[in-house]
């Protein structure tokens, strides 16, 4: 099909839930992506931090096949080694103790929504179920995970949304002192480095303020690491740079690869919360897509390839300071997660870098995002970066 064909059926036939960008990517090769008319870009996004060993890696992709030519599924009713194998994994690499699989990262949060909830329930009984969020967050899509995003533009048609969020503003501890005062509070939920906010790297003190309050008062903390996990910010998981353990963390985007998977991880605290009944997904654990997980949990681990990601994170951000671009306010992140503070708009700036053969994202309301392959070269962040500085220039 050509591209015409293919937009005009997508148009046609897919709800307009997206404003898609005038591309159709083919095929393509780790960071560098072909088009069905043969134009190639450089991706800085990854498929939204998904693609997280470029495109069509050759182990991952072995581990995915010889797994569906063994078994595809097997129902959550009996055992199998890729998910139990991929679980270890993430335990022992987060010194944490037990996982819930499921399929994205909205039921990753869901699970560990659930999760602090069920834990006060069975510790103080009924009405100390809120959960704090904080303002300019994103958690997920489904009715439960907009209500925990702290976004007023996504509390919208869909009502009645879940009781039981309140938002605070990053930074503002004596108002969280405020809102733990009465009793009611189960769990705080934040991400580390807010992705879809703007890329807001929160403030490690006052992450340690949290940790320090949620202990004394018996509340779960909560890291929504879906964008963040899985190596995107030079670490494993972007808590083990700021010294600040959660009680649950949840991971999806980048842990598949590119097929869908979520995970929620449990510590001490709350490990032996669910038994048998309490909570389940058809497809949570698939072994095809454990599998290929594994293979992602082995290469990024690696001291070699963590350090790989944070000096390329450097990089861009020298580079991209070097340039002195005027549309340019400020560069923030860590790691492969990198925002870029606009002047002027900054979804005009992502169509026209794409128009020149770049593709980034946005986030908040200024932000060029980028998000490349963990395993981009060096070339293809230059020949990114030159378009950049083109279209910025
Ligand atoms: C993308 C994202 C989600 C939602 O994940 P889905 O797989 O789309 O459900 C949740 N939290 C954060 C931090 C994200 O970046």
């Amino acid at each position: 099909m050509n591209e015409t064909e293919i937009k005009n059926l997508d148009g046609e036939y897919i709800a307009s839930t997206y404003g898609r960008l005038p591309l159709c990517p083919a095929y393509g090769k780790n960071a560098t992506l072909t088009d069905v008319q043969g134009k190639e870009y450089i991706d800085f996004t990854a498929g939204i931090g998904v693609n997280s060993l470029g495109i069509a890696p050759q182990e991952w992709i072995k581990a995915v096949t010889d797994q569906l030519g063994k078994i595809q599924h097997i129902s959550n009713y009996y055992y199998s080694a890729p998910s139990a194998v991929l679980a270890e994994k993430i335990v022992k690499s987060s010194k944490m103790k037990k996982v819930i699989f499921s399929n994205s990262g909205g039921e990753a949060n869901e699970a560990a929504i659930k999760t602090a909830r069920k834990y006060s329930f069975d510790k103080y009984g009924k009405g100390r179920s809120k959960i704090i969020t904080l303002i300019d967050s994103f958690h997920g899509r489904t009715i439960t995970t907009l209500s925990a995003t702290g976004q007023e533009v996504f509390h919208n048609y869909f009502f009645p949304f879940t009781d039981g969020f309140e938002y605070l503003r990053a930074g503002e501890t004596e108002t969280l002192k405020k809102l733990l005062s009465d009793s009611s509070v189960c769990a705080v939920m934040c991400e580390v480095i807010q992705g879809e906010g703007g890329v807001n790297v929160i403030d490690t003190e006052f992450l340690s303020e949290v940790r320090k309050l949620c202990d004394e008062n018996d509340i779960l903390l909560i890291f929504d690491e879906v964008q963040t996990g899985i190596a995107r910010t030079g670490s494993l998981y972007a808590f083990e740079n700021i010294g600040v353990k959660p009680d649950i963390f949840t991971l999806a985007k980048g842990l598949g690869a590119g097929l869908p998977i979520g995970c929620c991880v449990l510590g001490e605290k709350c490990a032996d919360v669910f038994h048998p009944g309490d909570h389940g997904s058809t497809f949570g654990g698939n072994p095809a897509v454990c599998a290929g997980a594994c293979v992602v949990m082995d290469t990024v681990s690696k001291p070699e390839f963590l350090a790989s990601v944070a000096e390329k994170g450097k990089y861009i951000v020298s580079e991209i300071s070097a340039m002195k671009l005027p549309a340019v306010v400020e560069i923030r992140g860590k790691g492969l997660m990198i925002g870029v503070k606009v002047n002027g708009s900054h979804k005009e700036l992502a169509k026209k870098c794409l128009a020149e053969g770049l593709m980034v994202l946005t986030a908040g309301k200024d932000v060029l995002r980028f998000l490349p392959p963990l395993t981009i070269t060096y070339e293809e962040i230059d020949k990114g970066l030159s378009i950049l500085k083109k279209v910025l220039g």
